[in-house]
């Protein structure tokens, strides 16, 4: 539940245990859930079995798919479906199990959490819906006024429990970014307040995404009698493709074979491995907005590894990284080639992704998942499964679609009406005191 450690880094398991093929062959029949109970337990060893379960199965009770999920086959390519909870973005596998394992957790202690966080669009519902309703939690998302989609607006705002507050600053994303971080640094604030934070750095959310790299690895497996694979994955923070590289280590050697790390035209990622160069850009804005990002937070986690696990030379490398925005790490290529291959994709790209797609398989891309499907089709190997993460549901990013294919894709259910719908938000402006203020009004501080 901390986040960060003390000392300002970031948490990870003292040991990643793998698995056999006996083990592999054992999973190959599991639900979702039971696959996720098996993966998780070999990490926590601090909640009861059968709380664990409960809390995994309640988890993906949310999810619209039977299979969680599902793998849609296209020949050699494989699409894996991540959008069928609530917000229809990835980030609801991993945000509707935090939201139930902090709760439970808070049970236990009796205690309760205000969460702040800022956001630019997705992040910010699915971490609402992920704590929407409970009792010992209330929620504070920043949001930039005006400036982040009409439906990404709506489906934060139209949530009215009682224990979510929507805040829009009159101001950008940064300025809100900033707000939080300068409330977080109020230390005697953040106590009294009782402040915590649910976002990509919690390795909980990394955990929770560990489970389908191997669920969709397994069904490969079962359905295709391969047993190797690759992996492409549309990239931001880092965070999903930092869990892909956690299930390499866990499954059999050689079972996860390339991981493609997929960036938008904001390239520090692909050009970290391609030529070792981590170094900061300006951002740029794209049809893909989740992956929007240059200083990816959970890479810090991967030079860990790379720098042959030593905490005191990754931190040396982000004090760095911090002063001077750059890092050379030429001299690890050979290794982060052995780890990653990459790709940065141009918006034309993006573009011509959904179109070709949608020609050849009727199969409407959303373009956080083409940017993806333009990186694995660059690094598609004959014979070689490749499953591409497909992050977020196409209605979700309608304009750019279609400004792709020409029609717009179907409405799901989730967001039937939701124009429409009552919602609830605060405008203020990009002010900390005053929103330390309204926090302060508004925050849990003992059950009622
Ligand atoms: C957050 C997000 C990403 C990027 O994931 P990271 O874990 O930050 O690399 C990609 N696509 C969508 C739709 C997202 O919401």
């Amino acid at each position: 539940m901390m986040g960060l450690a003390d000392d300002g880094g970031l948490l990870l398991p003292r040991t990643i245990p793998r698995v056999g093929n006996d083990t592999i062959n054992a999973w190959k029949d599991l639900t979702y859930q039971e696959l996720a109970f098996e993966v998780m337990s070999r990490f926590i060893d601090d909640i009861p079995v059968s709380d664990l379960r409960d809390l995994i199965n309640r988890s993906y009770a949310s999810f619209q798919a039977k299979e969680i999920t599902p793998l849609v086959h296209h020949g050699n390519l494989h699409i894996l479906e991540l959008f069928h909870g609530p917000t229809l973005a990835f980030k609801d596998i991993a945000l509707q199990f935090l939201g139930n394992l902090f709760e439970y957790l808070l049970e236990k202690t009796d205690g309760v959490m205000n969460i702040l966080g800022a956001t630019s669009g997705d992040t910010g519902s699915a971490a609402i819906y992920g704590v929407r309703g409970k009792k010992r939690i209330n929620i504070f998302i920043l949001h930039p006024h005006k400036r982040v989609s009409p439906i990404q607006e709506k489906q934060m705002t139209t949530v009215t429990d009682d224990n979510v507050f929507n805040i829009a600053i009159r101001g950008t994303f940064d300025d809100g970014q900033a707000i939080v971080k300068s409330i977080f640094n109020d230390i005697e604030f953040k106590t009294a307040q009782n402040l915590g934070a649910i976002n990509s750095i919690n390795w909980a959310r990394v955990l929770a995404q560990v489970v389908y790299f191997i669920y969709s690895g397994l069904h490969i497996m079962r359905d295709e009698k391969d047993r190797a694979f690759d992996f492409a994955i549309p990239t931001g923070n880092f965070g999903d493709i930092f869990a892909g590289y956690i299930a390499k280590q866990i499954m059999p050697e050689g079972m996860i074979r390339s991981l493609v790390l997929a960036t938008n035209s904001n390239d520090i990622l692909a050009r970290f491995v391609n030529n070792g160069d981590y170094s900061l850009g300006e951002v740029v804005g794209t049809s893909s907005p989740s992956m929007d990002i240059q200083a990816a937070s959970n890479f810090e986690r991967y030079l860990f590894y790379l720098l042959d696990k030593e905490p005191e030379r990754t931190k040396e490398a982000m004090t760095e990284f911090s002063r001077t925005g750059r890092l050379d790490l030429k001299g690890y290529q050979d290794q982060i080639r052995r780890d990653f291959v990459a790709k940065s994709v141009t918006e034309e790209e993006v573009m011509q992704t959904i179109s070709a797609f949608y020609a050849a398989h009727d199969h409407i891309l959303d373009p956080h998942t083409a940017v993806g499907v333009c990186a694995a089709q660059a690094h598609l190997k004959k014979n070689v499964p490749m499953i591409c993460l497909a992050t977020a549901h196409p209605a979700k990013f309608g304009e750019a679609v279609e400004k792709a294919i020409g029609i717009p894709p179907g409405t799901p259910e989730a967001l039937a009406g939701i124009m429409d719908k009552p919602s609830r938000c605060e405008l203020m402006d990009a002010d900390s005191k005053q929103i330390k203020a309204y926090i302060k009004r508004h925050a849990i501080h003992k059950l009622p």
